[in-house]
């Protein structure tokens, strides 16, 4: 599917055309041109040949957790995943990638080790959540909430993502509020100062993981080109032009972040309003070990004492995997 191609096929057809194809898309959730009801034949068939509505995926459930994982293969056989995951209270979250693989190489990660293949072009990334509006739809029901927590660092890709969520935001679109839409960072400060001076205001997660530099910078390289007192310096502008909570995610992985000291460390850098903490049990990809619940819960009890907000993430989808940190093309990596 390419946009721009469509408003150039559509550019010389009257005006509400656009809307009426748009309808088609995001209204109606059609595969194929011919299923619209509102456009001449002789357009849908036009449409069909140059804009193909097709989404290629292959699809993974657990039932437990309440997640599907789509294999996606993109328009050159290169393939994404992405991942739906079911609350409870019926909101439908589909954790979207913004690239092929990822550059950061960051130590814990599975996509970290596939490097970066490519950008994903800001239509790859609305397919994901076209993909899932079409699987919802004999639920019926929708994708309501966006995170930027797949393949892939967002700021790096910073154009095509930003284009990616006005279609999200957009009520012609798929009508989501910016406020259910959240991108998180591995600290990319650039990224940071560009979104702090967007109109749109979606919500900012950073991975912050450690809090001292050298341990970030053993975990995280991008920790060397942006250190943490830069990149809290940047967070805080952020947060005093937006007014909004900026949600740090921290990994508990066992022996090597998650000791009291650790916590402490923590309690200090967090020790500012709308800063929040969420807690990530680690989803072990072969190099660390997850701590144990009664660490994680020692260490959200030190920093509630030291009044720093804290949560504690849901896992979703281990055992299929399709967790945060998981995501590799298992398939991809079977057939080399
Ligand atoms: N590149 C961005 C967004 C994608 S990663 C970023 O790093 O923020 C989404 C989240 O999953 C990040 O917080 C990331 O640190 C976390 N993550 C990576 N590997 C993980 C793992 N093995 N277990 C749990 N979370 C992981
Ligand atoms: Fe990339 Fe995020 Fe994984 Fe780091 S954690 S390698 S930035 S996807």
């Amino acid at each position: 599917m390419d946009f721009d191609h469509l408003y150039k096929t559509l550019a010389d057809q009257p005006k509400y055309r656009v809307k009426q194809a748009k309808e088609a898309i995001f209204k109606q959730l059609v595969s194929d041109w011919s299923q619209s009801t509102t456009l001449p034949k002789e357009l849908k068939e036009q449409l069909n040949q140059n804009c193909s509505l097709e989404i290629k995926g292959q699809i993974f459930s657990a039932q437990k957790s309440k997640t599907t994982k789509a294999l996606l293969t993109l328009s050159d056989g290169l393939k994404i995943e992405t991942v739906l995951m079911g609350h409870k209270d019926g909101r439908q979250t589909v954790c979207v990638s913004s690239q092929v693989g990822c550059a950061m190489a960051c130590k814990f990660c599975a996509t970290g080790k596939l490097g970066l293949s490519r950008n994903l072009t800001y239509n790859e990334i609305i397919e994901q959540v076209l993909f899932f509006d079409r699987y919802l739809k004999e639920q019926n029901s929708r994708v309501s909430n966006i995170v930027f927590m797949g393949m892939g660092e967002p700021f790096a890709n910073y154009d095509a993502v930003l284009k990616a969520i006005k279609y999200f935001n957009d009520s012609e679109a798929f009508n989501i509020g910016a406020r259910h839409i959240s991108i998180s960072t591995s600290g990319i400060i650039p990224g940071i100062e560009k979104l702090t001076a967007e109109k749109i205001q979606v919500n900012l997660a950073i991975s912050l993981h450690a809090a001292n530099n050298k341990l970030r910078s053993e975990l995280m390289r991008i920790n060397d080109r942006f250190p943490l007192e830069k990149l809290l310096k940047a967070v805080d502008k952020y947060i005093q032009k937006t007014g909004r909570k900026v949600m740090f995610e921290y990994l508990m992985i066992k022996g090597v972040n998650d000791s009291l000291k650790h916590a402490e460390e923590l309690s200090r850098l967090m020790a500012k309003p709308l800063h929040m903490v969420n807690l990530i049990p680690y989803n072990p990809t072969g190099v660390y070990l997850p701590s144990s619940q009664h660490t994680i819960d020692q260490f959200k009890n030190y920093l509630r004492k030291r009044q720093v907000e804290v949560s504690q993430r849901y896992t979703f989808g281990q055992e299929i995997d399709a967790a945060c940190g998981q995501l590799a093309n298992k398939a991809k990596k079977v057939a080399k």
